[in-house]
């Protein structure tokens, strides 16, 4: 019984994760400059926008172009453990 409820738990924490990716994916915003993205400039050829995994499974949208900076702001999330510094959203 008291493995039973375990599984459980972990189940329940799995699910809450994609749930912050659910909510991003309403209203995207570049996480180095803040600019916003449309759900369909990640499926461009070539795409304008891309979507970075961390070493958690949180992902990161950013810009094309942003994607170096947007990079080590993750890199350094998984370094330090802080959530990465996200800009501003604007549109
Ligand atoms: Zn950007
Ligand atoms: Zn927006
Ligand atoms: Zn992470």
């Amino acid at each position: 019984m008291v493995q039973r409820q375990k599984r459980l738990t972990k189940r329940e924490r799995k699910t809450q994760n994609p749930g912050t990716h659910e909510h991003q994916a309403q209203h995207i915003h570049c996480i180095a400059c803040g600019r916003h993205l449309d759900p369909e400039e990640f499926q461009a050829v070539p795409p304008t926008g891309i979507v970075i995994t961390c070493q958690h499974g949180s992902q990161f949208p950013a810009c094309r172009g942003c994607e170096m900076e947007a990079r080590s702001r993750v890199a350094e999330h998984d370094r330090t453990g802080q959530p990465p510094r996200v800009a501003g959203a604007w549109h």
